[in-house]
C-alpha cells in the first residue's frame, strides 16, 4: 500500500513526491504520458534543449522555493528579456525607457512619465477591464501597439472581456531595465527542465502511460491518498459543466544557420500575424551546447493559441468570472472528495507561474504533517 498516488509527473507532482519520499512516505507516480515533467518537459534536438510546451523561463523571489529547485538542477544566468515585433518595428519589453523612446522619441524618465500621464487621462476611477488596466499604466498607443492585438491573438478574448490582473503581470519601468521579471532569483536549468524532474524523482516508482481516469478505481485502491494534478472538471466527468482553458499550437522548424531572430523570445503584437510569438529555444543557453561550443542549427516554434477543445492540451485557465463562479462550484466538490488532493495549475484552476506550483506544492505538504 502506498502513501500517495501522485498523478501527474509534472512540476507540481514531482516536488511533492520528493518531500513525502523524504518525509519517508511511500509514494507511486503516474502519468498518462510517455514523459516525465508535464509541460516544462525539455527535449534534445540538435544539441538544443527545445521547451516542447512552450517557453519556461523559471523566476522567484522565494528563496525556499529557489533554494529546493537548486538542489536539482544548476540554473544559468538566463534574463528574459522579450522583443516585440510589431509590423517590423522592434520594441523593448517589458516596459521601459528604450520602449518609451522608440514610441514617442522621449529622452528622460519625466518626458516619458508626463507622456503616460497624458494618455491615462481618458481611465477614469478604477479599471474595470484589461483594455482599462492596460492604458491606466501605460497609455492608449502602447495598448494599441504592444497589448491589444497579442492579447486578443493569446485569449480569444476582446480585451474589454478580460480581467485586469492579467496585464498587472508585466512591469512597467522609467529605467533602462529590459529585465521581463521583477524577481530576485532566475534563470533556465543547465540541460533542460526534463532533467531536473529526472533528478528530482530519483528513486521514486514511476509509471508512465497510465491514465488514472481511465482505470480510478484500481489505481485509487493502491494508495492512502490521491494527489491529483490533472484538470479537476474532467475529474468530476463534467458534470458541472467544462472549465474553458486556452491551448497552444507549435509549429517548430529546424534552420540550417546560427540565428534566426536574435533573442529568445519575439513577440508579434500586431492582429494580422496568426502567431503569437516565435521561440528560438538556443538563446536560454546563450547558443551554447554543454561544452560551450558554438551551435550551427537553431530551432524555432511559431506559437498559435486557440481555445481548448477536447483531445487538446490545456495549457492556461480562462480566469474570467464565469469560469472563476464554475470553478468555485468544482472547489467545493473537490473538497468533499475524500482522501484527494487537488493541486497545479489544471487541479487548482490557477494561472500558476513555477515558482508558485513547487510553493504550492510544499505548503501542501507542510500542511500534511500536521
Ligand atoms: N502581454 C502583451 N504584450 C506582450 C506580452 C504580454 O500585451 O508583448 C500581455 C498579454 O495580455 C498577456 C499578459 O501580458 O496575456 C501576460 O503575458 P506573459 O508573457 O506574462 O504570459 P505567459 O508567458 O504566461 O504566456
Amino acid at each position: 500500500m502506498y502513501d500517495y498516488l501522485i498523478v501527474g509527473a509534472g512540476l507540481y507532482g514531482a516536488v511533492f513526491a520528493r518531500l513525502a519520499t523524504d518525509a519517508g512516505k511511500k509514494v507511486l507516480v503516474i502519468d498518462k504520458r510517455s514523459t516525465v515533467a508535464g509541460n516544462i518537459y525539455t527535449e534534445k534536438q540538435e544539441g538544443i534543449n527545445v521547451h516542447i510546451y512552450g517557453a519556461h523561463i523559471f523566476h522567484t523571489n522565494n528563496k525556499e522555493v529557489w533554494d529546493f529547485l537548486n538542489r536539482y538542477a544548476t540554473f544559468n544566468r538566463f534574463t528574459n528579456s522579450p522583443v516585440a515585433n510589431y509590423k517590423g518595428e522592434l520594441y523593448s519589453l517589458p516596459f521601459n525607457m528604450y520602449t518609451f523612446n522608440k514610441m514617442w522619441g522621449v529622452v528622460t524618465p519625466e518626458e516619458a512619465a508626463a507622456k503616460i500621464e497624458e494618455q491615462r487621462k481618458e481611465i477614469k476611477g478604477e479599471p474595470k477591464n484589461l483594455e482599462e488596466q492596460a492604458i491606466s499604466l501605460v497609455g492608449r498607443d502602447i495598448y494599441e501597439k504592444l497589448i491589444k492585438g497579442y492579447t486578443e491573438k493569446q485569449w480569444g478574448r476582446d480585451c474589454k472581456d478580460l480581467p485586469a490582473f492579467i496585464i498587472k503581470r508585466l512591469p512597467v519601468r522609467l529605467t533602462f531595465d529590459n529585465n521581463y521579471f521583477n524577481a530576485l532569483f532566475q534563470g533556465i536549468p543547465v540541460g533542460g527542465y526534463t532533467k531536473m524532474i529526472e533528478n528530482m524523482l530519483k528513486g521514486i516508482e514511476v509509471r508512465l502511460n497510465t491514465d488514472y481516469l481511465k482505470d480510478r478505481e484500481n489505481l485509487k485502491a493502491l494508495a492512502k491518498k490521491v494527489v491529483y494534478t490533472g484538470p479537476v472538471d474532467a475529474y468530476f466527468d463534467y458534470s458541472l459543466g467544462t472549465l474553458e482553458y486556452r491551448s497552444v499550437r507549435f509549429e517548430n522548424e529546424t534552420l540550417d544557420k546560427p540565428s534566426f531572430q536574435g533573442n529568445a523570445a519575439v513577440n508579434y503584437t500586431d492582429r494580422e500575424t496568426p502567431w503569437t510569438r516565435i521561440i528560438e529555444h538556443k538563446w536560454f543557453e546563450f547558443g551554447k551546447d554543454e561544452n560551450g561550443n558554438d551551435l550551427p542549427k537553431t530551432v524555432i516554434s511559431r506559437e498559435y493559441s486557440s481555445e481548448w477543445k477536447p483531445g487538446d492540451e490545456p495549457y492556461y485557465p480562462v480566469n474570467d468570472a464565469k469560469n472563476g463562479a464554475l470553478y468555485e462550484e468544482y472547489r467545493k466538490l473537490a473538497e468533499k472528495e475524500n482522501n484527494v488532493i487537488f493541486g497545479g495549475r489544471l487541479g487548482e484552476y490557477k494561472y500558476y507561474d513555477m515558482d508558485k506550483t513547487v510553493e504550492a506544492a510544499m505548503d501542501k505538504f507542510k500542511k500534511e504533517g500536521r
